[in-house]
């Protein structure tokens, strides 16, 4: 029992060491090295073992205090009323147990809540005196803050004096946080990695670097920015809700955040953070949950607060972005277009609520710029739905083991010597026969947005590869059931579905079947481009360098990259093949299309149709000879008519154009 004991005391030391260091890192040199997540991991952990064992608790522990000391270098603030902290609730069951609790110390039913949105920032507290910013101060350890006047007058959205002076109280100090938004707190990274210098793991800490600058103008230069959320000490000012305080707070002038609601329920609550945790990247600032708060200023005065944390609010806290792991090492993968794309393979870790194991390093430089090395602890992020990023190493935790990573000679897969382009950061492999450029480039041709063959994904490629029942795109159309049976899961079923839309892909138009090539810099956009330019593949295949760059939005690097590959044999070989399949390489109106069951018929389209996009209706009548156009005209020779149609159908009737609906459309076509 005692041995157990011991251990315990144990890990609690252990535990509040840990913190307090996470904590230096944290609030005095803005570089935390494990993710909030962690930290908090860490921090619940102490509190359940604090709680179970009050004999071990202790009045300076971590979970007692709040942020940390002042620093010397600025002079010390004395908080009126202390600065608190937030209590964390993880998942909506700790929400409705906060509730509960609220419910059985008030002894009330009627209890209402406002949810607001955390902010990613630094609380600071601003005096007023007669409606003019008198002084500003951080949070620091809660009871003592830094002075920071001068750096928080720099911050355009502080009201440096208030509105409507005459309904002020003559002391007043407003609460709140200052932040970076998220485009100004990218900038500032770049301009960090640009000097060397280590990079912000968030906008927090990006902001608390600014905020407790020295010199104003350093302040001054970082656009920051203020969202107010309480008013702490004041005189003779009578408001009844958090509700009427943030009114208020509006009304002087102060910057409040728009997303604030008032809640009947905590299911109402559980609501309002369920709908921000899927709508947070749409704001340009970060926000790392949401607070529930009691809103009744009486029902808050009753809870009070415990230790660090007031009783009458929580911190619903969303799955973090950042998380530190280790990588393993370093592997590239060859793309489509030869490009050796460098990625880390990292010990499996939990972001932003899935499970990650790979993560993204851009290319050699990128590696080189923020000195990754293989067995680093990193930091990786992902922002919306983004792949992982390696945002850079935790070099302090360097063993000395760790090996700089040393780009290959030769491509992985094939073993041909690479290729590294003058001003371009990436490495290419040049060989077409490379068979990792082939896997991709197959699963590039086969995607939606190209010649979006359905059922055949990466795997089905990557085992029609292995079987060697194809090498390249052409080699699909002459597949045959007996082949496709051999693809291990293939039933008689799946055999006919994957060989019909084989066949349904040849009527893709012109535009589609370019950017299925995989032409490199040819992405949809371009490859409609060249096909509005050229109209056919023979016409852009003869053509030069100088006639493909000077079609509108084409640049010489497109063209030069486009006449490379017509220059190459293999590639003119791919398409006379492609085109004998019965591919589409002219654009409506031309070539193939010529003689189709629409030639020479003009159609409008108009409302919605059962299952067809406008665009994909659009491509059958082009890919068919027809004509798409969007004003009708006695000239016009159908009305393809879906739900609620607009005006376009009076008009039609009153011309008398007949009219279609897209089951007619899909068999007049097939004539
Ligand atoms: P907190 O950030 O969890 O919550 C309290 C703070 O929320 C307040 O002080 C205020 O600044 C802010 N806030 C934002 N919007 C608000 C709003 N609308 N109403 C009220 N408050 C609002 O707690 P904390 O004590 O500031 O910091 C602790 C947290 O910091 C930890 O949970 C952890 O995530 C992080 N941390 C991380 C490390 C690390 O090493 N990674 C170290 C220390 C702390």
């Amino acid at each position: 029992m005692d041995a157990n004991i011991d251990q315990i005391a144990a890990r609690i030391a252990g535990l509040r060491k840990e913190l307090e260091n996470h904590n230096y890192r944290y609030y005095i040199e803005n570089d935390p090295v494990i993710s909030d997540e962690e930290y908090d991991r860490m921090f619940r952990e102490l509190l359940e073992l604090e709680r179970e064992h009050p004999e071990l608790a202790s009045p300076d522990s971590p979970t007692r205090r709040v942020g940390a000391e002042p620093q010397e270098r600025f002079q010390k603030v004395a908080h009126a009323r202390p600065m608190l902290s937030l209590a964390n609730a993880f998942d909506e069951a700790e929400l409705r147990a906060f509730e509960r609790r609220v419910h059985n110390l008030l002894e009330t039913d009627s209890i209402d809540f406002v949810t607001e949105l955390k902010i990613d920032g630094n609380a600071v507290a601003l005096k007023y005196e007669n409606g003019i910013l008198t002084r500003g101060a951080t949070r620091g350890n809660g009871v003592m803050g830094e002075e920071v006047t001068g750096n928080l007058k720099t911050v355009r959205t502080i009201p440096l004096r208030l509105r409507m002076e005459d309904a002020l109280p003559s002391r007043l100090e407003v609460r709140g946080e200052v932040y970076l938004p998220l485009s100004a707190f990218a900038r500032v990274n770049e301009e960090r990695e640009a000097a060397g210098e280590n990079i912000f793991a968030n906008p927090r800490n990006a902001a608390a670097g600014a905020l407790r600058q020295l010199d104003p103008r350093v302040t001054a230069s970082r656009p920051l920015a203020f969202f107010a959320y309480a008013i702490g000490e004041t005189e003779g000012l009578k408001l009844h809700s958090q509700i009427e305080v943030l009114e208020r707070l509006r009304s002087w002038g102060f910057p409040v955040n728009p997303n604030y609601r008032h809640q009947r329920t905590i299911e109402d609550a559980i609501q309002f953070c369920r709908d921000w945790q899927e709508r947070r990247d749409t704001l340009d600032y970060e926000i790392d949950g949401v607070v529930v708060k009691v809103n009744s200023l009486a029902h808050q005065e009753l809870l009070g607060v415990v230790s660090r944390d007031p009783r009458w609010a929580v911190a619903y806290k969303f799955p973090g972005k950042l998380a530190t792991t280790r990588l393993l090492r370093i592997e590239i993968n060859v793309g489509r277009t030869g490009a050796l794309n460098p990625f880390a393979v990292l010990e499996p870790v939990q972001l932003a609520g899935v499970t990650i194991h790979n993560a993204t390093l851009h290319n050699e430089d990128d590696i080189r710029r923020k000195d990754i090395r293989e067995g680093d602890l990193v930091i990786v992020k992902r922002a919306g739905d983004v792949i992982p990023q390696v945002v850079g190493p935790v070099r302090e935790k360097r063993t000395g083991g760790e090996r700089e990573f040393r780009y290959p000679d030769a491509c992985p897969a094939c073993g041909s010597s690479i290729e590294r382009v003058e001003g371009e950061a990436m490495a290419y492999c040049r060989n077409v026969h490379c068979s990792a450029q082939r896997l991709e480039s197959l699963i590039h041709f086969a995607s939606q947005g190209a010649m979006d063959i359905r059922g055949l994904g990466p795997q089905t490629i990557e085992k029609l590869l292995d079987l060697g029942l194809v090498s390249d795109a052409a080699d699909l159309y002459a597949l045959t059931q007996e082949q496709v049976a051999r693809l291990p899961n293939f039933k008689e079923k799946s055999i006919g579905n994957l060989l019909a839309s084989i066949e349904q892909s040849k009527s893709r138009p012109f535009d589609r079947v370019l950017f299925a090539l995989g032409i490199r810099h040819v992405g949809e956009s371009i490859a409609e481009l060249l096909v509005k330019t050229f109209g056919d593949i023979a016409r852009l295949a003869a053509a030069e360098e100088e006639e493909i760059s000077s079609a509108q939005g084409i640049g010489p690097e497109i063209a030069r990259s486009v006449r490379s590959y017509f220059d190459m044999e293999d590639n003119r070989k791919l398409i006379e093949r492609l085109k004998g399949a019965g591919l589409q390489f002219a654009s409506s109106g031309q070539g193939k299309v010529r003689g189709g069951p629409f030639e020479g018929k003009t159609f409008v389209i108009t409302g919605t149709l059962p299952s067809l996009s406008r665009k994909e209706a659009s491509e059958f009548i082009e890919a068919r000879g027809g004509k798409v156009l969007s004003a009708i005209s006695s000239k016009t020779s159908y009305l393809v008519v879906g739900a609620d149609p607009g005006s376009k159908l009076a008009r039609a009737r009153d011309l008398g154009v007949a009219q279609l609906t897209q089951e007619e459309l899909l068999k007049l076509g097939q004539e």
